[in-house]
């Protein structure tokens, strides 16, 4: 028994070499820490860890009740049980929309996967440097019109979930970068998100801003917390100035909410 316990020692990493701080919640994401040049998968798959040992994982909308994080460092390793909190989520239903931003024509259809093919570049890219270790703040204040997860019934169909948060606030309120981050995307007028910015914030983390009145930042551009990076506005697919705010994780979409907590 004795001898059990040393070897398990031996061949255990120790407990503080794995830290994890966020949200172990269906849309969650949570940030962890261990040593450099370890090795992390989730569920089997891989996951990118930063030089520093810092690395981020997300949980899906409709995720499991569990989901296994092995941490492996030469022969050791930790392997982590972790426990995802079932969210419930809404109906919403919006009316009043333009018909053609519900169905689209056909024109529109190659305009939409123009604009996909852009979004999920964006997505797909692993820049890195862990620059969401500054955590996240909201990047504009107000109202919350829309949650993250909530069933959409558009003009009385039914819709994908609604993939991020809703702030509405007037039409040029300052949007503000919510972590460190380098702007990934820039686009004027996308056919359901209007003038769109993209932040990366290292690791397979980014964000998006859409339906913006004006943009003050271009691609490339390194950003500091709170920098400004344009205005709340109506454009694309809505019917009222707002900012919808949405946050993924390689091709997992998080509710922003939960690394932010509540609007304060
Ligand atoms: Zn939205």
């Amino acid at each position: 028994m004795r001898i059990l316990a040393l070897l398990m020692l031996v061949f255990a990493l120790p407990a503080h070499a794995l830290e994890l701080n966020g949200a172990f919640k269906q849309g969650g994401l949570v940030i962890g820490q261990t040593e450099p040049g370890a090795k992390v998968a989730l569920d089997g798959e891989p996951v990118t860890v930063g030089t520093n040992g810092a690395f981020v994982i997300g949980f899906a909308r409709d995720a499991k009740p569990q989901a296994v994080l092995k941490v492996t460092n030469g022969t050791q390793s930790i392997k982590r049980t972790l426990t995802i909190e079932k969210q419930t989520y809404k109906i919403q239903r919006i009316d009043g929309l333009p018909e053609r931003k519900v169905t689209p024509k056909p024109e529109d259809v190659k305009r939409i996967q123009s604009d996909n093919a852009k979004i999920w570049g964006v997505r797909g890219s692993m820049s890195s440097e862990p620059r969401f270790l500054t955590g996240f703040k909201w990047p504009v204040k107000g109202p919350i019109s829309g949650v993250f997860g909530s069933q959409r019934i558009l003009n009385g169909k039914p819709r994908n979930p609604h993939n991020g948060v809703d702030v509405a606030a007037p039409t040029g309120t300052p949007i503000v970068a919510p972590a460190d981050g380098v702007v990934a995307l820039v686009h004027a007028d996308m056919f359901y998100t209007g003038k769109t910015v993209m932040i990366d914030h290292g690791l397979g983390l980014t964000t998006v801003y859409a339906h913006m009145d004006s943009i003050s930042v271009i691609e490339g551009q390194v950003l500091n917390q709170g920098d400004p990076i344009g205005t709340v506005g109506n454009t694309g697919r809505s019917t009222g100035a707002h900012l919808h705010w949405g946050m993924t994780w390689r091709s997992v979409h998080l509710d922003p909410m939960l690394a932010t907590g509540p609007m304060p």
